[in-house]
């Protein structure tokens, strides 16, 4: 395991983080044992978040004896002063600490929410007022719109970034790391497998792993995914292995999706998840996670094709920031699957 400097933040993190996003879903054995080898084995980076279900108790009650071995990050999406301060507070009773390495805002993907945030009685207030008291050291910021990112973080009020960078959204290394980087601001990537839909594992962890970050998260569940994520760091990535790796993500982030949830759909397409399998269908296969989602979503997918409202202009694509072709990729992608 490779270790590197946080930025500006005093902390030498492993190259691969512990997202613990999907512990919830698993017997609290299993979880437990796999964030305690996960730190056995080197991991020295535990990413939660208050929103994901009861993740934090896991981990408290899972690995708090050993607090001094990591380094804690998680996230509140509370917007304002004192709804942030109590979410925050729950989080620290939840995760039996004294302090979080690592407070970051969560999913701010609008201009309105930043705004939100910063003012007077936004979220930050009560993040720095928690720092003061020595209850978090370190702030940091969480979104899906990589290019907004880059601007909101540019006035130095961060120390921190996380954002996603897998083969199919390689987005964030326009601007966003290299305005993070010039801050010398700590680096995080997550969802190498864009929620599964990109494998093998092997490929989805190197291609992150060889650009310019301190450590990728990736979500775990058991001990067996941990070995699978830590083996696929063992060798480094050379100059050629590299370069292939970006051939496939420009072919794959060609025109591909930000996850930013600014579109939604009248019928309950799930368009991001679309949007991902099916660059990660066209460029690697259809591969097991793409199979199961496309055979449980056909009918909706189907049902695109016939649905009035959108036959002049596609509801969604007013939506869309980056102007993505969703109706057709859907119909497309529809079509392609009940042939195969
Ligand atoms: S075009 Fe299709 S996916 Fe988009 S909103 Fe309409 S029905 Fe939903
Ligand atoms: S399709 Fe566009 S609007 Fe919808 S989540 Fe993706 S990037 Fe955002």
């Amino acid at each position: 395991m490779k270790y590197h400097s946080f930025g500006n933040i005093r902390y030498k993190v492993s190259s691969l983080g512990f997202g613990a996003m999907n512990l919830p879903g698993v017997p609290f054995e299993q979880a437990k044992e796999a964030l305690n080898y996960a730190l056995d084995h080197g991991i020295n980076y535990i990413d939660t978040a208050a929103g994901y279900r009861n993740s934090e108790e896991i981990i408290g009650n899972s690995i708090s004896h050993r607090r001094d071995e990591f380094f804690l990050a998680t996230k509140t999406n509370k917007r304002d002063y004192q709804s942030a301060k109590e979410e925050i507070e729950r989080s620290l009773i939840r995760m039996k600490t004294d302090y979080i390495d690592l407070l970051q805002i969560h999913y701010v993907n609008y201009p309105h929410e930043i705004k939100q945030v910063m003012d007077e009685g936004g979220a930050y207030e009560a993040v720095m007022e928690m720092k003061r008291e020595g209850k978090v050291r370190h702030v940091g910021i969480t979104g899906h719109r990589p290019e907004l990112l880059a601007k909101w973080i540019s006035g130095g009020k961060f120390e921190q970034v996380l954002f996603h960078l897998n083969l199919a959204q390689p987005f964030a290394l326009d601007e966003l790391i290299p305005m993070a980087d010039k801050l010398n601001m700590g680096r995080t990537a997550m969802k190498p497998l864009s929620g599964g839909f990109i494998q093998p594992i092997d490929k989805a962890i190197r291609y992150p792993y060889s650009q310019n970050i301190h450590t990728l998260i990736s979500g775990m569940t058991s001990v067996d995914e941990v070995k699978e994520n830590i083996a696929a760091m063992e060798r480094d990535v050379d100059a050629d292995e590299k370069a292939e790796l970006e051939q496939l993500a420009r072919e794959m982030g060609a025109h591909n999706c930000r996850r930013c949830n600014y579109c939604s759909c009248p019928l309950e397409i799930k368009i991001p998840d679309v949007m991902i399998s099916s660059e990660a269908t066209r460029a690697l296969g259809l591969l097991p996670k793409g199979q199961s989602f496309f055979e449980n979503h056909l009918e909706k997918m189907q049902a695109c094709a016939d649905y009035e409202p959108c036959k002049e202009k596609p509801l969604c694509e007013e939506k869309c920031p980056y102007h993505l072709p969703m109706q057709s990729v859907i119909q497309r992608s529809a079509m392609e699957y009940a042939q195969s």
